[in-house]
């Protein structure tokens, strides 16, 4: 089974992408934790795309694709693999499509974990924090006992500053925005399947199985 998995932040990709790995025994191969590996194994690419991060630059694309194709020519994607985190842009799609074609292979499905835009602002928005001792609450989801203040230790429940409607808006709207050519694309493919993310994570899991098993 060869995958991409994608959702907007906050749509509890990451959950899924570690039940599908358990689930279908295939490796999840995210963006980050490639990278952190090629850096680590000394590769040239890895030392490439250090270079770039260290200057805090963007990694350019003919990197990132080549620490890709490094990363599923390994043996453990011979059985298949879930992609989370590239492509992410039609361009590394494209690339992504022509190497996979040079190796007789194709994806499967793409996964999109759709929760929608305004639950997910209604969910970071009502975020509460005890700075003391770490707890966290919602005050629709996840209420203390009395409002505003912690259960555990009794101190004032406070917001993070990027947990405004503000910031949570914008950071979904570059997400959106940089994502919905890579959707369509995916979609003219015929290989978009969504599921809806907004349901507890085992029936959002079993949605997942059951639209793999078409
Ligand atoms: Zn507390």
């Amino acid at each position: 089974m060869r995958l991409l998995i994608m959702g907007r932040p906050g749509a509890g990709k990451g959950t899924q992408a570690a039940n599908i790995k358990e689930y279908y025994g295939i490796p999840h191969i995210s963006t980050g934790d490639m990278f952190r590996a090629a850096i680590k194994e000394g590769t040239e690419l890895g030392k490439l795309a250090d270079s770039y991060m260290k200057q805090g630059a963007l990694v350019p694309d003919e990197v990132t694709i080549g620490i890709v194709k490094e990363r599923l020519l390994k043996e453990d994607c011979k059985k298949g693999f879930l992609l989370d985190g590239f492509p992410r842009t039609v361009l590394q799609a494209e690339a992504l499509d022509n190497f996979m074609k040079e190796q007789g292979i194709a994806l499967d499905a793409v996964l999109d974990v759709n929760v929608d835009q305004a639950i997910l602002i209604r969910r970071i928005v009502g975020r509460r924090i005890c700075k003391t001792c770490g707890a966290t609450y919602h005050i629709e989801f996840n209420k203390p006992k009395v409002d505003g203040i912690c259960d555990n230790c009794g101190s004032p429940l406070t917001q993070r500053p990027d947990d405004t409607i503000e910031t949570a808006g914008s950071r979904l709207d570059v997400y959106d925005k940089q994502t919905a050519p890579l959707l369509a694309y995916y979609k003219q493919q015929n290989l978009l399947k969504s599921v809806n993310g907004d349901q507890p994570l085992d029936k959002v899991f079993d949605d997942i199985k059951e639209v793999l098993s078409k």
